[in-house]
Order: C-alpha cells, then sequence, then structure tokens
C-alpha cells in the first residue's frame, strides 16, 4: 500500500505531523514584510445568520449567527490563515468570500471594486477569477467522470482551449503542475483509481484550469493521509509563489497555518479574536483563545504541562453570549466583556486583536463599516 492509499488518521500520526509541521516551520523564513501589493479581495464587515424554520409552520424562529463582522483582505503571492475550531465560522466566511452564500451584511471587494448582486454572467466571472477547494477529495469529484472529464469543464467554460488537442495538451500541463505523472496515466482514470491525496491533486488543477487570481482552500488536508499533507501544503506554497496566488488557507491546524500561511487570523464562536503576521500570532498570542489554541496543540518544544487552561465548551450560536463570545470560559473576563464585543486593539507590526485587556479598540487601519450591504446570489448547496 503506497502512502497514498488511505485518508484515514490516527491521532498519534497526527501528533508527529503536525510535530513535524511545527519543526519545519521554526527553519523557515516567512518575514516577508507587509504586503506591498493592494489586496485582490477583501471582506469587509462580514456577517452571516442562517435563519432557522420552525417544521411544520415555515415561521422564522431562531437564528444562527454564524459570522459577526469579520474583515479581511487577501493578497497576491501570500497566504491568510483562518484558524478556529469547528463552528467557529471560518467555513462560513470561505463560502462568503466564494459566492456560495449571500451575505447577511458587509461588503466584497475584488481589485478594489465592490462585488454587487448583478446576474449570473457576472457571478461566472468573479468564479473565473476566485476559486474554492473543499475538505474532501472524495466527494468533489464525480464518481462517474475521468480526470479527462474534470478538467475538460473548466477549460471549456472560460474558453481557455480553442480545440480538442488544445485541450488536450492543457490537461497533461495541468497534471504535470499538480505532480501527478506521467500525466498520460492520469488523464483517463477515474476518481475511484486515485489515492486522497491524488484526488486532492486533481481538485487543486482543476481550480487552475480557469487560471485563477484567488484560490479559497478548507481544510484542503484534514482529510489526507498525514504522510501526504506536507507535499500538498508544499504544492499549494509553490503554486502561490510562482503563479501570485491569493491563498485563503481555512484550517484548525495550528503548525500547518504557521507553516503555510504569511498572516493568520483566529476566530472563535463567529468572531474574530486576533490577526497579523503567522509567526507573531503563534509565538506572542496576546488574546486568551489563542493562548488557550497554541496551548492544546501539539508542541516538542514546550513543557508538557499546558500554560493556559479554559474550562466549558463552544456555545450555541442560536443563543450565543453577549459581548466577546468568549467570555464564558475566560479566566479574565470582566464585567465589559458580557456587555459589549471589543473593537479592534492595534499591537503594532501587524498585530491586533478584539480584547478588553488591550484596550477598547484604538485601531485606525481597520477598514471602516461600509454605508450600505452588498448581498450575493447563493448559487450552491450550503455545508
Ligand atoms: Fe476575555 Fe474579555 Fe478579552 Fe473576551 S474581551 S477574551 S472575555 S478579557
Amino acid at each position: 500500500m503506497s502512502a497514498e492509499d488511505t485518508s484515514v488518521n490516527n491521532a498519534s500520526d497526527t501528533t508527529s505531523a503536525n510535530q513535524q509541521l511545527a519543526a519545519l516551520s521554526l527553519a523557515a523564513d516567512f518575514a516577508s514584510g507587509p504586503p506591498k501589493t493592494p489586496p485582490v479581495l477583501e471582506g469587509l464587515h462580514l456577517r452571516k445568520h442562517f435563519p432557522l424554520r420552525q417544521f411544520g409552520i415555515g415561521v422564522t424562529s431562531n437564528v444562527v449567527h454564524a459570522v459577526e463582522d469579520a474583515t479581511l483582505a487577501l493578497y497576491p503571492g501570500r497566504a491568510l490563515a483562518l484558524v478556529g475550531e469547528s463552528g467557529s465560522g471560518k467555513s462560513t466566511i470561505a463560502r462568503m468570500l466564494a459566492r456560495l452564500y449571500t451575505l447577511t451584511s458587509g461588503v466584497l471587494r475584488f481589485e478594489g471594486k465592490p462585488v454587487t448582486n448583478d446576474g449570473r454572467a457576472a457571478l461566472r466571472e468573479y468564479r473565473r477569477h476566485v476559486q474554492m477547494i473543499f475538505q474532501d477529495p472524495f466527494s468533489s469529484l464525480n464518481p462517474i467522470h475521468s480526470v479527462r472529464y474534470h478538467l475538460s469543464r473548466p477549460l471549456r467554460l472560460y474558453n481557455h482551449a480553442q480545440s480538442k488537442r488544445q485541450e488536450t495538451d492543457k490537461i497533461l500541463t495541468l497534471l504535470d503542475r499538480v505532480s501527478l505523472s506521467p500525466a498520460e496515466q492520469f488523464i483517463q482514470k477515474y476518481p475511484h483509481q486515485l489515492s486522497g491525496g491524488q484526488r486532492q491533486r486533481v481538485a487543486i488543477a482543476q481550480a487552475l484550469a480557469v487560471r485563477p487570481k484567488v484560490i479559497l482552500a478548507d481544510e484542503p488536508v484534514s482529510m489526507l493521509d498525514v504522510s501526504i499533507r506536507l507535499d500538498i501544503l508544499n504544492l499549494m506554497s509553490a503554486l502561490k509563489d510562482e503563479e501570485r496566488l491569493a491563498f485563503l488557507f481555512i484550517t484548525h491546524d495550528i503548525a500547518s497555518a504557521r507553516y503555510f500561511a504569511e498572516e493568520t487570523m483566529i476566530m472563535y464562536a463567529g468572531q474574530v479574536m486576533e490577526g497579523g503576521p503567522s509567526d507573531v500570532v503563534i509565538q506572542q498570542p496576546k488574546h486568551p483563545y489563542t493562548q488557550l489554541l497554541i496551548s492544546a496543540a501539539p508542541d516538542p518544544d514546550r513543557p508538557e504541562e499546558a500554560p493556559f487552561q479554559a474550562h466549558g465548551e463552544i456555545p450555541s450560536l442560536i443563543t450565543p453570549p453577549t459581548g466577546c463570545r468568549f467570555h464564558p470560559r475566560c479566566p479574565h473576563a470582566m464585567p465589559v466583556c458580557r456587555e459589549r464585543f471589543p473593537g479592534r486593539t492595534n499591537l503594532g507590526n501587524g498585530h491586533w486583536t478584539h480584547c478588553f485587556l488591550y484596550g477598547e479598540g484604538n485601531d485606525d487601519t481597520a477598514p471602516a463599516p461600509p454605508s450600505a450591504s452588498t448581498s450575493t446570489t447563493a448559487s450552491a448547496g450550503h455545508s
């Protein structure tokens, strides 16, 4: 059985892979400085509430407060990691940026211009630039179609191949680009003939086929065997650098975030907690929740005793805690934390946090709330 023949992980493998990533990231140099180019895609004050319908009555009664006031920017040739536990809202943000979910409020801006809800042609054009890679490589490909079919569709849809010969050449080039070689052998294969890692490479090739500027990668390695996670991260890293792709990298694994992404943003229960250069956020976490996340992650260099423990569970997003949603678990919670969510406090060098321990919020660089919301039309299933 090859290294790519399974996608089932076990806890000890996961721990050793995280330790491997942590060790590698120590040696890596990601001090590439602040972005020198304008962002290609921005989400400003994104909010997403999902109405819940009562069975049999059809009356909207409850709302899932999935994301509250999240602002982020993606730059060419750089990656932003969105890190948090399940239910933190990070995948919802990716789907809003992909325009799979409408916005409850907020604005998307692509290359400096607001993205408006003006029809299918505009949505198709948007998707030409903004592609998504999903977590599950087993369900992202149709089992009854070959690799050729999966890669020819985007080429035809966006008119990137003028003849059958050109289409075949481009598919072979794409397969080589994602290190599926010999490409001539892979082009005729079906998903069931591929391992999990090979399927994820096909999914990446599919995203690349439209020549995007932005890739939204939702936990792209979490379902893969630990032995091939690093290969996929390195492949995405090469694409980021060589093709100047802007990446959003969704993960619950802090070591992967530090290894792959220049910037990291931490989310908890739909609220953004802390962000900045990955090395700074992870080596000098300020927010109590970031400290909790990092203390829970395996680290060969840290003493066995975790420095910080929080009690309690992630709250319900139907009736979320008031103010800072981390307050029921936070050992530093103050009365004000229950009353309102703190503004963004600038900690210097691109590092910022939302926490009253560091002030009420003084970050002039945070974008102002938009004057009007922009909605985008849902065009695919929710998950
Ligand atoms: Fe804790 Fe208050 Fe800071 Fe929230 S705002 S993390 S409750 S101290």
